[in-house]
């Protein structure tokens, strides 16, 4: 195993309530026994957009021996895993991801998603 960069989860922090399982496109992240769990550490590419959905700052990325991640596991997972997504909307506008690419952000303390037409007003004013 090499060393690489993988997401870390504070057990003691996490309350178990699922924000980061969704921004995992790779579908790493699950709710275990009430807490977040990287399930396969080949599926953690590491890049982190699981980070900013905790409200608790219970997400961190650490450098550490693991195994590589595998483009290959990951499409097995997807494919195999039963459905259980459901579809996130934009905060500002209400549209879904299905109309709208989405883009995790943080507002007022909270975890939310904003749409990529919505979101440079935002920046701009
Ligand atoms: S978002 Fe944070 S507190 Fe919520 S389940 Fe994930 S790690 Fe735990």
């Amino acid at each position: 195993m090499k060393k690489r960069q993988i997401v870390k989860i504070d057990a003691d922090r996490c309350t178990g309530c699922g924000l980061c399982v969704s921004p995992c496109a790779e579908g790493a992240i699950e709710i275990i026994d009430g807490k977040a769990r990287v399930i396969r550490e080949e599926l953690c590419d590491g890049a982190g957009f699981c980070l900013g959905a905790c409200p608790e700052g219970a997400l961190s990325i650490e450098e550490r021996e693991a195994p590589e991640f595998s483009e290959q596991a990951v499409e097995e997972h997807l494919h195999n895993r039963p459905k259980t997504y459901i579809v996130q909307t934009c905060f500002n506008c209400g549209r879904s991801e299905e109309k709208r690419i989405l883009l995790p952000c943080r507002k007022d303390g909270q975890s939310l998603w904003v749409c990529t037409r919505c979101l440079p007003p935002l920046i701009h004013g």
